[in-house]
């Protein structure tokens, strides 16, 4: 097959999968208003392979046919580069709105085909060829992959086995000739109800007493037993109004396991716990990348936001208000720079594969995630008030309050009132909505909370030419201490 169309892949979605919408059950999510955003949204991944500007970035062939360049294999330092640009363009062409139903499946690909060597090594496993097999029918298929690895967690503090109930993390229930059955639900998974596959993977490092948890497996969504609870949803509108969030929203599920059943060609890990550590944290390090390349189309529309509103409102040489679109930009470059130096310093890991270099990658998303809400701040301030009372695109076209709206909407001497609505109103849309607000919370926590990307740098870090440099300074010897980094990435040294 090699590449789908839009149309193909909203055809797919029709096959009775079990999607619930405050607490009624949907019987075609391509009929439901609020999943058909998400649909289009997802369609977009298709798009880009059939559009004249992106079609190079987008394809690439693999075993001699065309293909989605999302499953292109990351065997070189020019495919990693590659791929952070096609998702930073896809993005871009999706109104700064991350999407990611091609790009987090293909990531959990990637942490599963490393791993799967030293676990298969190791323990004479056969998981490699299971994870090859299913990657070669994604790829074929041209299928979008999402991916549930955050557990609903219970209790923080306690290990999965340690929990009073013992499905706060989803684990194996039942190990059978034909395969294993699991029980639990994951949290946050995004796209689940549009997607064609889903990816389970283990979300923390285990002990032998969690053995059962340490799990990763792949099921279509229409499995029997999966339940996707859906959270808030978009909602149509005018695009004049709300024109990011009534067209490119992603929309995530409480993912319910009810005595699932999954054949053993699609288990990659069933109980080897020494690697869910491993395994977890790849995944984390190669969605990370995803992520610091996806969030440069939003920084750039917000920096556009808060360059035009100025002008518009006639601000734009204050001193105060440059000096904050320069904090914009000192941003927003900083984080270009980590994209570019975490694909620049990949690393090998097991398998030959590239890995973007973890440290540059956890600062990149640190800096982004901690930062970013300085960074609405700082339009929400140069934009005024209007981010959030402007009137909408109906008062704009009533006769009645027409006339009032494009007078007193005018703000600098030339500047169109009508213009200066819609921007306020995208302002708003991207800064001040339900997904405005969506915004900040999905760039704290999505991809891993902060402490994690914070540890994860420290853990991949050679501190042992810090350390050369104080014994230098001091012209002394110092006694031998371990400074290899500590992360289980499966990083060929
Ligand atoms: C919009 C959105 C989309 C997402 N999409 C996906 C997806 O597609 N697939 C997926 O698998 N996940 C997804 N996530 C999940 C995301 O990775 C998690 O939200 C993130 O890892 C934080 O986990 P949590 O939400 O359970 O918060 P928590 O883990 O409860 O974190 C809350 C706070 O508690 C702290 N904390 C947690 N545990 C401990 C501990 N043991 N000790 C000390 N402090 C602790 C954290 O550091 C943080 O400060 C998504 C999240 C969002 C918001």
């Amino acid at each position: 097959m090699g590449l789908r169309t839009p149309e193909e892949y909203r055809e797919g979605l029709r096959d009775g999968r079990e999607v619930w919408v405050r607490g009624e059950r949907v019987d075609d999510v391509t009929l439901h208003p609020g999943i058909g955003i998400a649909i289009d949204h997802g369609a977009n991944a298709f798009e880009l392979a059939f559009d004249d500007v992106t079609r190079d970035l987008a394809t690439c062939k693999i075993n001699g046919e065309l293909s989605s360049r999302y499953f292109a294999p990351l065997d070189t330092l020019e495919a990693v580069k590659t791929r952070s640009r096609l998702i930073e363009e896809h993005t871009r062409r999706a109104r700064g709105s991350l999407n990611l139903i091609k790009a987090v499946g293909t990531d959990a690909y990637a942490a599963l085909r490393s791993t799967s060597f030293a676990v298969d090594r190791s323990e004479g496993t056969e998981y490699g060829e299971r994870v090859a097999a299913f990657y070669a029918e994604c790829a074929c298929a041209d299928k979008s992959v999402v991916l549930a690895q955050t557990d609903v967690k219970g209790d923080r503090s306690l290990a999965p086995h340690a929990q009073p109930d013992p499905d706060m993390h989803v684990r194996i229930v039942e190990r059978r000739s034909d395969g294993i059955v699991v029980d639990g639900a994951k949290a946050h998974t995004t796209m689940t109800p549009v997607a064609d596959e889903l990816v389970v993977l283990p979300t923390r490092a285990m002990s032998e007493a969690d053995a059962d948890y340490a799990v990763a497996f792949a099921i279509p969504p229409a499995t029997e037993g999966l339940r996707m609870i859906c959270g808030p949803l978009p909602e149509p509108g005018s695009t004049f109004d709300r024109p990011v969030s009534t067209r490119n929203v992603e929309i995530e599920t409480l993912t319910v396991f009810d005595r699932v059943f999954v054949p053993w060609d699609r288990v990659f890990l069933a109980g080897e716990h020494q690697y869910a550590a491993t395994l977890a944290t790849t995944f984390a390090t190669y969605h990370r990348f995803t992520a610091v390349s996806y969030k440069l189309p939003m920084i750039e529309l917000l920096l556009g936001c808060a360059t035009l509103i100025a002008e518009l409102n006639g601000v734009g040489r204050a001193s105060h208000i440059r000096e904050k679109l320069a904090r914009i930009v000192q941003y927003l470059e900083l984080l270009r720079s980590c994209v570019q130096t975490a694909a620049a310093s990949a690393v090998t890991v097991e398998g030959g594969w590239y890995l973007p270099n973890p440290v540059y990658t956890n600062v990149g998303k640190l800096h982004f995630a901690q930062d970013f809400h300085t960074i609405v701040q700082y339009v929400q301030d140069i934009a005024g008030g209007f981010a959030i009372t402007a009137p909408w695109e109906a008062d704009l076209l009533s006769s009645d309050t027409g006339p009032w709206v494009r007078k007193y909407m005018q703000g600098a001497a030339g500047s169109d009132a009508e213009l200066r609505l819609r921007l306020f109103n995208l302002i708003r849309d991207l800064t001040a909505s339900d997904y405005g607000g969506y915004n900040l919370v999905v760039t704290l926590h999505g991809e891993g909370s902060l402490q994690a990307q914070l540890l994860q740098t420290l853990r991949d870090t050679d501190l042992g030419p810090a350390l050369l440099a104080v014994a230098d300074a001091m012209d002394v010897e110092l006694p031998s201490v371990s400074t290899q980094p500590t992360s289980p990435l499966p990083i060929v040294r």
